[in-house]
C-alpha cells in the first residue's frame, strides 16, 4: 500500500480538544455550559447509534446534552412545537433533529423550522443560502469536517481539481461548495455521469459521498490523488466506504478509512458548531 492513512479519530481528537477548553471558556463567562438539543424520533437502530455518540461526545467536551426522544407516530405540528420551544429555550445553543425521519414526516419542513442561528447541522434553507452565496454561516458536519481533513493534512486545495461524486443537499453539495471556495476546481458527478471512473481519474482530490458500497476502485483514482471517503455502507464485511480502499490505497498519496476517517469528523464539527452558535449567539444579545 503507498497511500498514508488519515486518521479521521486523531484529527477529531484535536477538534473535539480545541472545543473542550471552549466551551469551559464559555462557561465560565456566561455562567452556564454551551447546550446542544438532540431530537429522535421513534426507535431506527442507526439513528439511535448516531445520537448516542453525538450526546457520549457532548459530554466529553463539556457541552449540556438536552435530549428528546418521541414516538414514532408523532405528529408533525407535535415535532414542529418542540422545534419551536427550542427555539425559544435562551439556555439551548443548539438543535439538531436527527434524519432521516418516519416517512409520514416532511423532513424539509421539520428543517426550517430550526432557528438558523441554532442549526448546527447547517441543513436549513437560510444557511444552505448563506453557503450558496459564498458567505457561510453554520456549515453542516460532514462537509466541514472533510474540509477540516483536507486542512490538518496539508492538502492544497487551491488550484487542484476536485472531483466530488454524490449531490445530495447534507455532503455532496455543500462539500463542493467549500471546495470551489478554496479555490479548487471542482466537477460534481451524480448517478446520470456518464464514465465516472474516468471523471473521477482526472481528480487530484477525489470525494465520495455515494452510499455505494466500494463503488469506486483503482481505475476512478489518479496516482497520487488524495481520496476522502464519506461514504458508511453497511455490509457483510461490516462497514465499508464507496471506495474500494485496498485497491485506490495503491495508487492513491492519502486515504481516509472507513470506519475512522469522515465519521469522526462529522461528531466532531457538531461539538464546533455547538461552541460557534452559542457564542454568535450570545455576542447578538
Ligand atoms: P444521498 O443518497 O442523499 O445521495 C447520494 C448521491 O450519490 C446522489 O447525488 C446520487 O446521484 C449519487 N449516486 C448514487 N448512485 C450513484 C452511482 N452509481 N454513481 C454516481 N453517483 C451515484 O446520500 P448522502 O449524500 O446523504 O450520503 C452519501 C453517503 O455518505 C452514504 O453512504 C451515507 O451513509 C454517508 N454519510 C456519511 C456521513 C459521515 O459522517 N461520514 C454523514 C452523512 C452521510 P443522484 O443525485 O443522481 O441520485
Amino acid at each position: 500500500m503507498a497511500a498514508r492513512v488519515i486518521d479521521g479519530k486523531a484529527v477529531a481528537a484535536a477538534v473535539k480538544e480545541r472545543v473542550k477548553v471552549d466551551a469551559a471558556a464559555f462557561a465560565e463567562e456566561f455562567g452556564r455550559a454551551p447546550a446542544l438539543a438532540t431530537v429522535l424520533v421513534g426507535e431506527d437502530p442507526a439513528s439511535q447509534v448516531y445520537i448516542g455518540g453525538k450526546r457520549k461526545a457532548s459530554g466529553e467536551v463539556g457541552i449540556r446534552s438536552v435530549h428528546h426522544e418521541l414516538d414514532a407516530a408523532t405528529r408533525q405540528e407535535d415535532l414542529e412545537g418542540l422545534v419551536g420551544d427550542l427555539n425559544a429555550d435562551e439556555e439551548v445553543d443548539g438543535i439538531l433533529v436527527q434524519l432521516p425521519l418516519p416517512d409520514h414526516l416532511d423532513s424539509d419542513a421539520v428543517v426550517a423550522t430550526i432557528d438558523p442561528a441554532k442549526d448546527v447541522d447547517g441543513l436549513t434553507p437560510v444557511n444552505a443560502g448563506l453557503l450558496a452565496h459564498g458567505t457561510p454561516g453554520l456549515v453542516s458536519c460532514t462537509p466541514a469536517g472533510v474540509m477540516e481533513l483536507l486542512a490538518h493534512e496539508g492538502v492544497e486545495v487551491e488550484g487542484a481539481h476536485a472531483v466530488v461524486v454524490g449531490r445530495s443537499k447534507l455532503v455532496g453539495v455543500p462539500v463542493a461548495r467549500l471546495l470551489l471556495m478554496g479555490n479548487a476546481t471542482v466537477t460534481m458527478c451524480h448517478s446520470r455521469t456518464r464514465d465516472l471512473d474516468a471523471v473521477c481519474a482526472q481528480a487530484d482530490i477525489l470525494v465520495a459521498a455515494v452510499g455505494v458500497p466500494r463503488l469506486l476502485g483503482k481505475d476512478a483514482v489518479k496516482p497520487g490523488a488524495v481520496v476522502i471517503d464519506v461514504g458508511i455502507n453497511r455490509t457483510e464485511d461490516g462497514l465499508v466506504g464507496d471506495v474500494d480502499f485496498d485497491a485506490a490505497a495503491e495508487v492513491a498519496s492519502a486515504i481516509t478509512p472507513v470506519p475512522g476517517g469522515v465519521g469522526p469528523m462529522t461528531i466532531a464539527m457538531l461539538l464546533h458548531n455547538t461552541l460557534a452558535a452559542g457564542r454568535a449567539r450570545m455576542a447578538s444579545r
